[in-house]
């Protein structure tokens, strides 16, 4: 089998998925893990990753697989709200900081985002 590549050739969700950097995992199954963001901007606020590495969302260019990537941060984000809203930032210009793709659940505000709770 291969070794894997050293810390500093992977990205900091691949160090999350392999248990070197501690998280908060809500869901994990083969292809994807879901997290809590560390410094959490709503109430509730998920990271859905998908395990196989691209550095932002528009390098998927399979629909089936950017299908699935959606269709997974549904299933999870209902399952922690019945209303939300998914964000994904891209490029550093969209304010994208971690250069592995994934998808923001952004949740449970009392009274909508524009509330402060
Ligand atoms: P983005 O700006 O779209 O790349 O989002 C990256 C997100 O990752 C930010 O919301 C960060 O708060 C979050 N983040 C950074 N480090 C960690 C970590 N160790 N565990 C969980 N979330 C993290």
């Amino acid at each position: 089998m291969d070794k894997p590549a050293p810390a500093a050739q992977r990205t900091l969700f691949e160090r999350i998925i392999a248990r070197e950097i501690p998280s908060k995992v809500v869901y994990e199954d083969e292809n994807y893990i879901a997290i809590k963001d560390i410094a959490p901007k709503a109430p509730i606020h998920l990271l859905v990753i998908p395990k196989r590495v691209t550095a932002r969302v528009d390098e998927i260019t399979d629909p089936l697989e950017m299908g699935r990537l959606w269709l997974k941060a549904t299933e999870i984000a209902r399952e922690h709200a019945a209303d939300y809203r998914l964000v994904v930032n891209c490029g550093a210009g969209g304010g994208q900081m971690v250069f592995h793709t994934h998808i923001h659940i952004l949740a449970g505000w009392k009274d909508g985002p524009d509330s402060d709770t």
